[in-house]
């Protein structure tokens, strides 16, 4: 027996099938199309009983000289030349979606060119020739109509998923392109029924409400961030292929110049959204959806601490670079990339994340449901915390020792711990004043756009935590503190945390080190056995940061709070507690105004 190889059709066919090998694949490879030719609106309708997906935009069209070769084999106009593929930044850069569809399906295209009075249709044969053509009058930018998908592979449509899974994935295409193309609008339908819709806008902020309905335009905050150039500098006698400078000078190579690097970042605020599973953090680089591990974990890390326990960030990540930086081989289906200079590019989504985080004033809730449903919230885990609600009978006691503690902490010996970029230089605070306290427990804030309430346990609870894991420290106790009846993996645990603890004749332990800011309270020995039942250094480092920050209950000074609260400002995240509970809660002068029915008042009575 001999050999033969296949015929070239054949590996034609393979290759087409590996690229389109789903509708959700047609609907990606159409709608990606659709984007290059600069569409502001796109529809798309399935078919799915006829195997049939129509696909129609109003971008710029297509000539009839060059829809008469659209589907014929490598008749890409996107890339000329291999070097090109290395500055690809279009979408359909694989050029042969429609030639693989002819192959795969029966292909018709109708289109009329922005500026041309006449409309095409041409219906294509399997080799991607033209079967027909005539002219019709249509409006001006393209309809793809692609119909009996996979008729001559039969194999292929029983291995794919059933129908419901399918749309599925057909909507998670749409979703993803909406996400990293706002400026689109999409109707969807499935046999002549609406099925979805997605008005374009600004910003993704305005598009994520949009697919998640629970999330509201508020509970999101955008940041655009430009990002200077790295200048890449090849050295070819160097075995270190590439390495970049960062540069900020205005000698950098005219190619770099033009290609101008931002981040965009939409993140749902912590105190306002989240989700049960790790599901939306996603990441975009030029315009598709990739797998980048390593930015998805800066994000998750990046925002540790600050969301309730097994909860999980709604984000999307938009990265606008250079393609030099990026290496798409990493994963032949290009989902999974692999950056260069991921360093650099981490610290840049960390700086983001961080812009999003800060307070502003458009943070004031502006909308009555959502204070109502705040409060609301606020107050549920109020009554839940049972341990900040101290019995009046020894409150005065235990918080007049507490207060003396915390205020040697707050003021005192934690000064040198820088805790933000932002310290000291002012920028970036809102004007919060401190007017009073409700309850022992809620600062008042007077802001000249409205008022806020902070509780002052979690916002001192979320400076000390980020003091603390800013600069964790062990300090030695002289003499040690001796607890008894510790056992094996409570001794463990606090070695394990960094403790030093010896054994001290029958059933005791002498424990030698302990967390600097405990060093000096008296309930150390209790804070050492709270630290012994579980945890890992963050759980540590929180459990530390509760203990010493000031209890509800206490009473403070103006000038206390108001240094509370500019501390508590300056965090990286101000929004939540490290347990991911909201700290503070704000009124708009407006909604103040709409809920006093201000507008009812008419002359100059009742002191307006
Ligand atoms: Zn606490």
């Amino acid at each position: 027996m001999s050999i033969h190889p296949l015929p070239i059709d054949v590996i034609h066919l393979i290759a087409a099938g590996e690229v389109i090998d789903s509708l959700a694949a047609v609907v990606r490879e159409l709608c990606e199309n659709a984007i290059d030719a600069g569409a502001s609106r796109i529809t798309v309708s399935l078919f799915p009983d006829k195997w049939r997906i129509q696909v129609a935009d109003n971008g710029i069209g297509i000539e009839l000289a060059d829809l008469q070769l659209a589907a014929t084999a490598h008749s890409t106009s996107k890339i000329d030349d291999r070097d090109d593929l290395f500055h690809i930044t279009s979408l359909g850069f694989r050029g042969e979606a429609l030639h693989s569809l002819a192959q795969l399906a029966n292909l018709e295209i109708y289109s009329r060119p922005r500026y041309s009075c006449d409309g095409w249709h041409l219906v294509y044969n399997h080799q991607g020739e033209v079967l027909r053509q005539q002219q019709v009058a249509i409006a001006p930018g393209t309809i793809i109509n692609v119909e009996n998908l996979f008729g001559d592979w039969e194999a292929r449509r029983e291995g794919l998923p059933n129908l419901s899974q399918q749309l599925r994935q057909v909507q998670t295409i749409i979703y993803h392109l909406a996400l990293c193309y706002p400026q689109i609008s999409w109707t969807v339908e499935q046999q002549h029924r609406p099925w979805f819709q997605i008005v374009a806008s600004k910003t993704t902020q305005q598009i994520i409400p949009q697919l998640l309905p629970k999330v509201r335009v508020n509970d999101l905050q955008y940041v655009e961030l430009k990002i200077q150039p790295l200048k890449q500098i090849q050295d070819l006698t160097n075995l270190n292929p590439i390495s970049y400078i960062h540069t900020a000078d205005s000698s950098v190579a005219e190619k770099d110049r033009d290609e101008e690097s931002k981040i965009q970042l939409t993140l749902g605020l912590p105190d306002h959204c989240h989700r049960h599973r790790l599901d939306w953090v996603k990441v975009a680089v030029n315009g598709r959806i990739v797998r980048a591990p390593e930015l998805e974990q800066t994000i998750v890390s990046g925002l540790a601490r600050t969301l309730p326990r097994d909860r999980y960030p709604v984000c999307f990540l938009h990265l606008q670079i250079p393609p030099h930086y990026i290496d798409w081989n990493r994963h032949p289906a290009k989902v999974e990339i692999y950056l260069q200079q991921i360093e650099y590019w981490q610290s840049q989504v960390l700086q983001a994340l961080d812009r999003a985080l800060n307070l502003d004033a458009k943070d004031i809730d502006d909308d009555d449901t959502t204070i109502t449903s705040r409060i609301g919230k606020l107050l549920t885990v109020a009554e839940q915390q049972g341990a900040y609600q101290i019995p009046n009978r020894w409150r005065s006691l235990s918080a007049q020792a507490d207060a003396s503690r915390w205020r040697s902490l707050a003021f005192g010996i934690t000064e040198r711990a820088s805790i933000s970029s932002n310290d000291g230089d002012g920028l970036g605070l809102l004007e919060l004043r401190a007017v009073g306290q409700v309850l022992n427990t809620y600062i008042v804030a007077e802001h000249t756009d409205g008022l806020w309430l902070v509780e002052q346990h979690i916002a001192h609870e979320r400076v000390l935590y980020e003091q603390i894991t800013a600069a964790w420290q062990l300090l030695p106790l002289e003499p040690p503190i001796i607890l008894s009846h510790l056992s094996e993996r409570q001794i463990d645990q606090l070695q394990q945390i960094g403790l030093i603890v010896d054994p001290f004749g029958e059933g005791l332990s002498a424990i030698r080190t302990a967390p600097a800011p405990l060093l000096l309270r008296e309930d150390l020995a209790a804070a050492i056995t709270e630290l012994s039942l579980g945890g890992d250094l963050q759980a540590a480092q929180v459990a530390v940061a509760c203990r010493c920050a000031i209890r509800n209950g206490t009473s403070l000074s103006l000038s206390e709070m108001q240094s509370l609260l500019d501390r508590w400002q300056r965090t990286r995240n101000p929004r939540t507690c490290p347990h991911g509970r909201p700290i503070y809660l704000s009124f708009k002068e407006s909604s103040l105004a709409r809920s006093f029915r201000r507008h009812w008042v008419i002359g100059k009575s009742h002191g307006i």
